[in-house]
């Protein structure tokens, strides 16, 4: 027997509905924020990672999926959403277009990570990206872009948010912060030590234990923030106190991407251990640049699908339950078992789910078959039946009986 590879899931048929709930409800909160899907390839040019997600990032460092593909080009399964949806944008001319350019993506992702609960090497997101306006009210409305997708699943989170600022206010606090670790940086990890050198900001983001204690006490990025940065960052947290979101201001969030600037979030949950961070985003206006578009802004976050799903199990929070087979068609040898073929092909072919039996069972192993399924009634064809053209139609819930002409049995359904 092979085995599925480490740090990844099989999707069941009795759990795919759980799937296709939380992707139909991404979809329904991108409608209403008017947002238009986008799908990228599985794979990129290495390089696009590189540049899109930034060299001291650890998804860069360590994990990446990674090989040369047999024309010798270096090639990456994606690992998150964002580079790939810039690299469309700035490809396909998207900057011609009236901004800003909104959109959404559900999509695969690929991190060799160590497994664990909510930790997996493929991973699925529910990611937005909008692109084209710095306002603070797309910041705003992104924020509850994702925390509307958070209530309609019913999930407790908390929301914290931060500004990390612009270059310029970074720079000055990138100093405080070389500063504030230099004493110390022979006693942190070996990452921490390179991130000193080329991005100190990423050192609050270490998840080391022996690094942790030393970032506790680090200088503040909201204290460094330029006048501008700071109207920005006010006037964001004065749109979710109008609508009455609540946030709490944590300086220490600085998220994965090297290109984030200004308002970075994240949703976190205290009920799924560790990995508590269910949808992480923030404001990305060097990206589009960086990767050779026009100097324009965007914005966008990523929720783990993975990750909410366990938040929403552990919670005890119901999945609506998936659609039940409506009507099952029993036969009793082949001639009725091929009129119940037949009624059941007429009525699939209407859109109602129709079953019957594949397996010469018996009627009495059929009724039990159908009540597995939930089928909500049930028919019996019998020569009889044949004969007169009419169903006994039973109702599995309250096991009453009604008689159906077979060219009735459709608009008896709806
Ligand atoms: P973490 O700090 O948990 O490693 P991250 O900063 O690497 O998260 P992002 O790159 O911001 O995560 O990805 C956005 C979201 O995708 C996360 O908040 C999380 O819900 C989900 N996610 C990230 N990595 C994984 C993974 N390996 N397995 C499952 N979900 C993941
Ligand atoms: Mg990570």
């Amino acid at each position: 027997m092979i085995n599925i590879p480490k740090g990844t899931k099989d999707v069941l048929p009795g759990s795919s509905y759980k799937w296709q709930y939380i992707e139909e409800t991404a979809r329904n909160v991108a409608r209403a924020f008017n947002l238009s899907e986008i799908r990228t390839p599985t794979f990129e040019y290495t390089e696009l990672f590189k540049r899109g997600v930034g060299e001291s990032t650890d998804v860069v460092n360590k994990e990446m999926y990674t090989f040369e593909d047999k024309g010798g080009r270096s090639i990456t399964l994606k690992p998150e959403g964002t580079a790939g949806a810039a690299r469309l944008f700035i490809e396909n001319g998207l900057a011609s277009s009236p901004m800003p350019v909104k959109t959404f993506y559900i999509t695969p992702a690929f991190r060799y990570e160590r497994p664990q609960a909510g930790r997996l090497r493929e991973f699925h997101q529910f990611g937005i990206e909008v692109f084209g306006s710095g306002s603070y009210q797309t910041d705003a409305e992104v924020i509850f872009a994702a925390s509307a997708f958070l209530d309609k699943l019913g999930v407790r989170v908390k929301l914290e948010i931060n500004s990390i600022g612009c270059k310029v206010c970074r720079a000055e606090y990138n100093k405080a912060l070389k500063k504030y670790f230099e004493p110390n940086l022979s006693k942190m990890c070996e990452a921490c030590r390179s991130r000193f050198e080329k991005n100190p900001l990423r050192i609050l983001d270490c998840k080391e234990e022996g690094c942790k204690k030393f970032t506790a006490e680090a200088p503040s990025i909201t204290d460094y923030l330029c006048g501008e940065c700071s109207r920005h960052f006010d006037g964001v947290k004065s749109l979710l106190d109008n609508q009455g979101l609540k946030y709490i201001v944590n300086p220490r969030i600085v998220r994965g991407l090297d290109y984030y600037s200004r308002t970075v979030f994240e949703f976190v949950s205290d009920e799924i251990g560790a990995q508590g961070t269910v949808c992480g985003g923030g404001r990305y206006d060097g990206l589009i640049a960086e990767l050779g578009g026009s100097s324009l802004p965007a914005i966008g976050f990523a929720a783990g699908i993975e990750r909410l799903m366990l938040l929403m199990e552990n919670t005890g929070i119901k999945f609506p339950e998936r659609q039940k087979v409506r009507i099952y068609i029993a036969g009793m040898d082949e001639k009725t078992r091929d009129k119940a073929f037949e009624i059941a092909t007429a009525l699939r072919l209407k859109g109602i789910s129709a079953e019957i039996d594949h397996l010469n069972r018996s009627i009495k192993a059929q009724f039990k078959y159908a009540d597995k399924l939930g089928a909500e009634y049930v028919a019996v064809i019998g020569e009889n039946e044949l004969l007169s053209g009419e169903l006994k139609i039973k109702n599995m819930s309250d096991g009453t009986q009604t008689a159906v002409k077979i060219g009735q049995i459709e608009s008896y359904l709806k």
